[in-house]
């Protein structure tokens, strides 16, 4: 199999102290590029323990009058060098809208970041076969005036299975990578329950680069089986 993308989404979850006892537990036995996206407080303990590093939120801004929020360079100091764009999450309970991410995703893009923009339908959408509609809004808006896509990965995220122990099915994995792939040829990763488990079958279906992994990624012994699946 190819080399493949795994990133982690850690959430709102671990200080830096439970971070560190993750990495004495970590061990990735893979050449397989793993990424972590953490919380802000612990971007610079991650980033030393040598591996790609990125924010799960920031403003758009350079700088400014815009309390509790953190810019591009700020980031820039920790050492993290990618961040996280549209998030089902930061959607739905942050109402960001795809006008909202277009603005990160340039200003993330013009300074040099690897964006990771996630996309994806929720269940009344996917039954209401609007899903390829829905990615394709996604897309459009969210990629407006992106010119320049060689550090930009999608993350195919379908919202009613984030978190749910529900996995998109074989099929509909593939049928909708391949659909995603006709609108932009970037690097592609699934999401939604991916684990130590179901990793290796999702890794093997065409067009899927990768995964972005949010639970199984805070345990250290599934989140090195999983990224070292080829082993
Ligand atoms: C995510 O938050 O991006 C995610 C895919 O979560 P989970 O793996 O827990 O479904």
């Amino acid at each position: 199999m190819t080399k493949k993308i795994i990133a982690a989404n850690w959430k709102m979850n671990k200080t830096n102290k439970e971070a560190k006892k993750f990495f004495k537990e970590f061990n990735p036995k893979t050449k397989n590029d793993i990424m972590f996206f953490v919380p802000f407080t612990m971007l610079s303990t991650v980033k030393k323990e040598g591996y790609m590093t990125g924010a799960q939120n920031f403003y758009h801004a350079k700088n400014g009058a815009f309390t509790g929020e953190i810019s591009l360079e700020m980031i820039a100091e920790t050492g993290a060098c990618s961040v996280l764009v549209g998030h089902s999450e930061r959607r739905t309970l942050f109402r960001e809208t795809d006008e909202m991410c277009n603005l990160k995703i340039k200003a993330a893009l013009e300074r040099g970041y690897c964006v990771v923009y996630c996309i994806g339908e929720t269940l009344a959408e996917r039954e209401g076969n609007k899903t390829e509609a829905v990615l394709k809004k996604q897309i459009q808006k969210g990629l407006k005036d992106v010119t320049v896509h060689n550090h930009l990965i999608i993350a195919y995220e379908p919202v009613w299975a984030i978190g749910t122990g529900l996995t998109a099915t074989v099929e509909q994995i593939r049928d909708t990578h391949a659909y995603i792939k006709t609108l932009v040829d970037v690097p592609l990763l699934y999401g939604g329950s991916a684990n130590e488990k179901n990793c290796k079958e999702i890794f093997s279906i065409p067009n899927v680069d990768g995964a972005l992994v949010g639970g199984a990624s805070l345990d250290p012994v599934k989140f090195s089986q999983m990224v070292g699946y080829d082993k």
